[in-house]
């Protein structure tokens, strides 16, 4: 067996390593749920509730240790570090709060005249295995806001996590062990073919990574008939109006765009300013994105943006800039790696335009491009120039405007005089268009999404025979007939025709 080194971010010395688990074992971890999923469905919901609350009660006391390593695998600053369990605290809570009403039977109303004799009852049955693929931004955060509510639903769930950031969701995952929940949650690690391998055995695959990884997965979900959900990249637009209030757009626009390093799905890519506040806004962002402070900070809360997480992404980045520079942007701050493996400065780039790589394909990291737009109308065209849909910022002050701009960009989400805001609100859908994804999670249908919906329709009453059954006869079918026209027609010329 294969053993992948897990290297710290900040300085690039080992931190651990995993098994790079072969086919084999995924099937061997996988039989293993399958054969304990039928019991976990069978528990009633508040059973499941319960094993749930007792998780989250665990995640809360191995917070700290939790955070440390996380911090330890994606070298960000402490604040950024210390978010992610309470944010799936959180969704445990509202989960676990929302489940029993979410897998109610349900007998919706009848209606016309082949239903009005049956009894009818929809009831949601889990998939039995779900595989849970993540990528190493939001390495704890992005596994377990699907894995659960998929348990909830009564399905097991295997988690894929990322390969450069696998240790904080193996620790994680050895909590549902040591609290005595049942074999339902496991954990595989490895490589892109181990996800492959997860792929081609679960029942539902749920995705969070690149677009390009996305269509793969889609492929191979679709030779296997299995649904899947895809939560893709992003190249997330920021539209500034010129009534905005300008300090919290800055704001929104800096944290946005600088968060995690600029390592977010739902990161701001680009800005559109409308030419009367354009200048200012310009200023007033290059002077915070200057404060900012870039490095490692261990529980200090001593740096505000810390290493990109692979070398590859650190080459995106470069990558991007030199094409924006020799296309004839021009680098207000930032624009260079910084001392130390993996960093690059915070970057403010002016005198952008759509031929640019940075404008057009997810950089994914600390780059703010900032661009000129006359009007609204021009704002919104560009903010639409994109294969990508998943969010998008809109600050103005006048709020009918904000929402018409709102309703004319294509994104799954988009915040008005915020940023990020739709992460938080686990209420609402949340899911890209376009090359951004398929599916969404959250929102009302959490839930049920792991589920299949079943059918269970009964007679009510029961004759011989029914009058659509054998045999065709000619006074059978013009009653049939005629009934049907009585009940469905709105005219009385119809009824009676
Ligand atoms: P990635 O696609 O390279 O990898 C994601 C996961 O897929 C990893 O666990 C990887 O091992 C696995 N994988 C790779 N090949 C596979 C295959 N053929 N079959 C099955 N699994 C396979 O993505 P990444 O670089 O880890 O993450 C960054 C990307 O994730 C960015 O594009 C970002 O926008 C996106 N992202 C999206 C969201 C969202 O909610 N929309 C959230 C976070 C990140």
């Amino acid at each position: 067996m294969t053993v992948i080194e897990v290297r710290s971010p900040a300085g690039g010395h080992i931190i651990g390593s995993v098994p790079n688990q072969d086919t084999d074992e995924v099937v061997a971890a996988i039989a293993a749920l399958r054969a304990a999923q039928p019991g976990w469905a069978q528990l009633p919901v508040a059973e499941r509730v319960r094993w749930l609350t007792r998780y989250r009660d665990w995640l809360l006391d191995n917070e700290y240790r939790l955070a440390k390593l996380l911090q330890s695998e994606t070298g960000k600053p402490w604040a950024e570090s210390n978010l992610e369990i309470p944010y799936i605290v959180d969704a445990i809570n509202y989960y676990t709060r929302i489940a029993a009403r979410s897998l109610a039977a349900r007998r919706p109303r009848r209606h016309g005249l082949l239903a009005i004799t049956k009894q009818q009852l929809l009831i949601q049955r889990p998939y039995p295995v779900v595989g849970v693929i993540t990528p190493w931004n939001f390495p704890l955060g992005l596994s377990l806001l699907d894995t659960v509510p998929a348990l909830l639903a009564g399905a097991t769930v295997v988690v894929k996590p990322s390969e450069f950031t696998p240790l904080t969701v193996v620790a994680a995952l050895d909590g549902w062990r040591e609290i005595g929940a049942p074999p339902v949650l496991a954990a595989v690690t490895g490589d892109g073919q181990t996800g492959a391998a997860v792929v081609d055995r679960v029942d539902f695959i749920q995705f969070t990574g690149s677009t390009r990884t996305g269509k793969l997965i889609a492929h191979a979900a679709a030779e296997r008939l299995i649904p899947c959900g895809l939560e893709l990249g992003g190249k997330d637009a920021m539209v500034v109006l010129s009534d905005a209030d300008l300090r919290r757009a800055v704001n929104a626009a800096v944290w946005g765009a600088m968060a995690n390093a600029g390592q977010m799905c739902t990161s701001v890519e680009r800005v559109y300013v409308e030419a009367p506040l354009y200048d200012a806004f310009v200023a007033a962002v290059t002077a915070e994105v200057r404060r900012l402070r870039l490095g490692a900070d261990d529980q200090s809360y001593r740096c505000d943006v810390g290493p990109l997480v692979t070398a590859q992404q650190l080459r995106i980045v470069e990558e991007h800039v030199a094409d924006a520079v020799g296309k004839g942007a021009g680098v207000l701050v930032g624009g260079r790696g910084g001392t130390g493996t993996g960093y690059y400065e915070p970057t403010v780039l002016v005198d952008v335009d759509h031929e640019m790589l940075c404008m057009q394909r997810e950089t994914f990291g600390p780059i703010l491009p900032v661009m000129k737009v006359s009007d609204e109308a021009e704002a919104v065209r560009l903010a639409n120039d994109s294969p990508y849909g998943l969010s998008a910022t809109v600050f103005s002050q006048d709020s009918a405007r904000a929402e018409r701009v709102a309703r004319q960009i294509n994104a799954g989400a988009v915040t008005i005089n915020d940023v990020f805001a739709n992460l938080f609100t686990l209420a609402l859908p949340q899911g890209g268009w376009n090359e951004s994804g398929l599916g969404v999670r959250n929102g009302a249908n959490a839930i049920v999404k792991f589920c299949r919906p079943q059918a269970i329709v009964a007679a009510r009453i029961g004759p011989r025979r029914e009058p659509t059954w054998y045999p065709y006869t000619r006074v059978r079918g013009a009653i049939m007939h005629r009934a049907a026209r009585l009940i469905n027609a709105r005219s009385v010329r119809r009824m009676l025709g």
